[in-house]
């Protein structure tokens, strides 16, 4: 046993008094990954500070983005008519997060913040070109994701509001793990006015996730299924694990990109 106090901010601002009054603070979201790690003793921090009741939910149109606060849950994107309408691709993937619990509790904050190599937000993320708020500054999705489980997020610096443009031009497509749902290998698809034609993938890299040129460029020249077979996947920098070897998973990308191809039509 080891002792931890729980904090509950109000708002950013208490929330940030509370990191730096801790020695080792924790951030709560969720609690999907988080808990575990405490669970299993990979963390033992001695403040667990709740964002619960800071105000970062809520889902909103600004002009022509739609603005995701850090605490929405996965099934508040995936039911969201306004995500439904203007970003169908994400209520999709929300919807396909975990099983029910880990979709009422999970946050996309949390999931983008923790950057698991096979979480699936992080592939929208980049792909769409979103911009992530914290509580210091607006970062672009090429600056913030820096590698397995690195983000550019500095020390009490929290996930405010993620801001993604509206579009239908957008698809995602995974193959799960069977047992977590987490991603063996996700390809998002995504056409947008700030990022143009952008192919991220999930679940494979072994630095997390990552866009592929040789994708973008063949879909660039031809937006077309034909397009993918031409396409080299070399498999040197995926990851191979027991869950599938490097050479399956860069199988599994071309798979994965020809089904988000299909459903974008
Ligand atoms: C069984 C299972 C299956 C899952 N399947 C999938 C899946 O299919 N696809 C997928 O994408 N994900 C999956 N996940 C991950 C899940 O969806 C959550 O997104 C993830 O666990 C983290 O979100 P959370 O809100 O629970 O964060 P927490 O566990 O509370 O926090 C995670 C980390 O992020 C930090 N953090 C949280 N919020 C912020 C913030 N606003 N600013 C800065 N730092 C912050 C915390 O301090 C902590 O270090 C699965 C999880 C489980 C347990």
């Amino acid at each position: 046993m080891y002792a931890t106090r729980y904090s509950k901010p109000k708002n950013i601002e208490e929330a940030i008094s509370a990191l730096q009054a801790a020695e080792d603070g924790k951030l709560l979201a969720g609690g999907m990954t988080l808990i575990p790690t405490l669970k299993q003793r990979l963390a033992a921090p001695d403040c667990l500070i709740d964002l619960c009741a800071v105000g970062l939910s809520g889902i909103a149109e600004e002009g022509d983005a739609l603005v995701l606060g850090a605490m929405s849950c996965h099934a508040e994107v995936e039911s969201s008519a306004d995500v439904q309408k203007h970003l169908p691709a994400l209520s999709l993937l929300a919807g396909g997060i975990g099983d029910r619990q880990v979709r009422n509790c999970g946050t996309i904050g949390g999931s983008i913040a923790n950057n698991d190599p096979a979480a699936c937000y992080p592939a929208a993320v980049l792909a769409l070109a979103a911009r992530i708020t914290t509580s210091k500054r607006t970062l672009s999705a090429d600056d913030y994701f820096t590698g397995m489980f690195e983000t550019a997020l500095e020390e009490e610096e929290i996930i405010t509001k993620i801001s993604f443009p509206k579009t239908h031009k957008a698809s995602y497509a995974k193959f799960g793990n069977p047992a977590s749902r987490y991603a063996m290998v996700g390809v998002f698809i995504a056409k947008t006015d700030v990022g143009g034609l952008r192919v991220a993938i999930t679940g494979a890299g072994q630095d997390g996730v990552f866009r592929h040129s040789g994708l973008e460029a063949a879909l660039a020249d031809s937006f077309d299924v034909a397009a993918i077979d031409a396409v080299d996947i070399d498999d040197s920098e995926l990851m191979s694990d027991i869950h599938a070897s490097a050479d399956y998973r860069a199988h599994l990308i071309k798979e994965m990109t020809k089904l988000a191809l299909q459903a974008i039509g």
